[in-house]
C-alpha cells in the first residue's frame, strides 16, 4: 500500500551495549527536602529558610500548554529506507565505568544493570561532573542522558548524606522513568528519592518530602506549588537537573523552571538537558550555568535504523479500516506506538481498536497518573502490543522493542516527527515509521 524511497539520515542511534534490565524499587524515607521534616534521620535534614509567597496553587503535568502552529510540512520527508544497522558506526568510549573516580558501591549498581561502556554523553560529560562542572548536554532520550546525571548526583550523596539534589522533567512519565533509574542505581544505598508530580495526590508527596530524601524528581508545576506551600525549600540544594529543557519550553514551563532555579543556591551544580537550544533555553541556561562543559551527542536528524514511509488511503477508503488492515500483519506489528493529536481522538481511536479484537491502550493527558502508569507497563510487559497516544504522554518514554510507530494524524511541527519516529529503532534495533498523509 505504501512505497518506500531512498535512503536518508545522517547519523547513529546509541551503540553502546545493554543488557537491559528495568526493575522498578521502592524509595523513601532521610536528608530532607521538606521545612517540617519531622523524622530526621541518619542523613541528616535541612531547615527552612525564606520561602516565597505569591499565591495561588498550580497543579503538574501539562497546563499552559501552548499549542504550535502547524508547520508546512514536506511529506516527502516521511519517507525513507533504512540502511543496514550493523554498518552503524561504533562509538569508542574514552573511559570504561572503572576509569570514573566514584564509589565502588555505584560501580558495583553500574555492572548490575549491565552498562558495559559509558555511552557518549556519559563519556563526555561524567568526568567533568565529577570535578563540579556544570554540563550542558544537546542530547536526545535514549542517549543514556540520565544516567549521565544520576552517577554523578549519586556519588555526591555517597560523599555526603546531607546533599540533597532537584530534577526536573517535563512529564510525569518522564519523572517516573527517572526514578526507576534512580532506584536501579541507589538500591541498598539508603539514598532515597521522592517523585513529585502532577495527577497523583500531593498529600501523600508531602509526607515522602517530610521524610529523609536526598533527591526529588517531579515536573515544573507541581514542583512550583510544593515550593510555594514551604515543603520543599531549594536554598540549600546542591545538585540541580534540568531534563528535556526544551520540551519543557514547549509545554509552557519556562516561568516555573526559571522560578525554581532562581531558588537554587548560586554555587550549586547544574545539569541541562535539551535536545535543541531554542533562544528561550539558551538564555536561561546563560543566566543560570557558570562556565558549563557542552556536550552534543545529537547530530543525526533521523535515526538511520528508522525505515519512513507514508500510507495515502485510497478512494472512498476508511482510515480506520486501512490501520487495521496494517495491523493485523501480527508478525510484523508486534508493539505499535500510534499517535494522535487530541485526547479525545486517542481515547476513541484506542477504543476502537479494542473493540475490532486488537490489544490496545491509550494515554494521555486526561488520564490519571495511575491508568496511565498501568498502561504502559503493560505495553512494557506485552500484555498490550498497541498503545495509542499523544504526543506530549509519550514524551521522552523509553519503551524498548516498538517496533513501528504509526502516525495517524500528520505531527504539526516536523520536530515532533523527529521525536515521534524516535521511539523505535533503538539500541541498534530496526524500526518502522509510518505516516498517514491525505
Ligand atoms: P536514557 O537516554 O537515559 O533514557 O537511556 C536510554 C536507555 O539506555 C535506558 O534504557 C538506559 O537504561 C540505557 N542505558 C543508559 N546508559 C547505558 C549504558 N552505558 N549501557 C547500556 N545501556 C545504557
Amino acid at each position: 500500500m505504501y512505497t518506500n524511497t531512498k535512503t536518508r539520515g545522517s547519523s547513529r542511534a546509541p551503540n553502546y551495549s545493554s543488557r537491559s534490565n528495568r526493575p522498578s524499587g521502592g524509595n523513601h524515607g532521610g536528608a530532607s527536602f521538606g521545612n517540617r521534616s519531622t523524622r530526621p534521620s541518619s542523613g541528616g535534614s535541612r531547615s527552612g529558610s525564606g520561602r516565597p509567597s505569591f499565591g495561588g496553587n498550580r497543579g503538574g503535568g501539562g497546563r499552559n500548554k501552548r499549542k504550535s502552529s502547524y508547520e508546512r510540512i514536506d511529506v516527502s520527508r516521511f519517507i525513507s529506507k533504512s540502511t543496514v544497522v550493523e554498518k552503524e558506526e561504533i562509538y569508542l568510549p574514552t573511559h570504561t565505568f572503572g576509569d570514573f573516580k566514584i564509589d565502588t558501591k555505584l560501580k558495583l549498581a553500574i555492572a548490575n544493570k549491565n552498562y558495559i561502556y559509558p555511552s557518549p554523553i556519559q563519556d563526555k560529560s561524567i568526568p567533568h561532573a565529577l570535578e563540579g562542572r556544570d554540563i550542558l548536554g544537546i542530547a536526545d532520550t535514549g542517549t543514556g542522558k540520565t544516567a549521565a546525571f544520576l552517577i554523578p548526583i549519586l556519588n555526591k550523596i555517597l560523599k555526603d548524606k546531607n546533599e540533597t539534589a532537584i530534577i526536573i522533567a517535563p512529564t510525569r512519565e518522564l519523572a517516573t522513568q527517572i526514578e526507576v533509574e534512580f532506584n536501579d542505581f541507589a538500591r541498598g544505598m539508603r539514598i532515597f528519592s521522592v517523585v513529585c508530580v502532577g495527577g497523583m495526590p500531593i498529600t501523600a508527596q508531602i509526607r515522602n518530602l517530610r521524610r529523609e530524601c536526598n533527591v526529588v524528581i517531579g515536573t515544573p508545576g507541581r514542583l512550583l506549588d510544593l515550593v510555594k506551600r514551604g515543603e520543599i525549600n531549594l536554598s540549600s540544594t546542591r545538585s540541580v537537573v534540568l531534563d528535556e529543557a526544551d520540551r519543557m519550553l514547549d509545554m509552557g514551563f519556562i516561568n516555573d523552571i526559571t522560578f525554581l532555579l532562581e531558588k537554587t543556591p548560586d554555587d550549586r551544580q547544574g545539569f541541562f538537558f535539551s535536545a535543541t537550544l531554542p533562544k528561550p533555553i539558551e538564555k536561561l541556561i546563560e543566566r543560570f550555568a557558570s562556565d558549563p562543559v557542552k556536550v552534543m551527542v545529537k547530530t543525526r536528524e533521523t535515526s538511520k535504523n528508522v525505515e519512513q514511509d507514508v500510507i495515502r488511503l485510497a478512494r472512498g477508503e476508511d482510515k480506520i479500516d486501512a490501520l487495521c488492515d496494517l495491523l493485523s500483519k501480527e508478525n510484523e506489528f508486534k508493539k505499535v506506538l500510534i499517535f494522535s493529536e487530541m485526547k479525545h481522538s486517542v481515547e476513541k481511536l484506542s477504543n476502537e481498536l479494542v473493540k475490532r479484537g486488537f490489544k490496545s491502550g491509550s494515554i494521555h493527558g486526561d488520564k490519571r497518573q495511575n491508568d496511565r502508569q498501568r498502561t504502559l507497563t503493560k505495553f512494557r510487559n506485552n500484555e498490550l502490543n498497541i498503545l495509542v497516544a499523544t504526543d506530549v504522554a509519550a514524551r521522552g518514554l523509553d519503551i524498548p522493542e516498538v517496533t513501528h510507530v504509526i502516525n495517524y494524524e500528520i505531527p504539526q511541527t516536523y520536530d515532533t516527527y523527529i521525536h515521534r519516529i524516535g521511539r523505535t529503532g533503538r539500541a541498534s534495533k530496526k524500526g518502522v515509521a509510518l505516516t498517514f498523509v491525505g
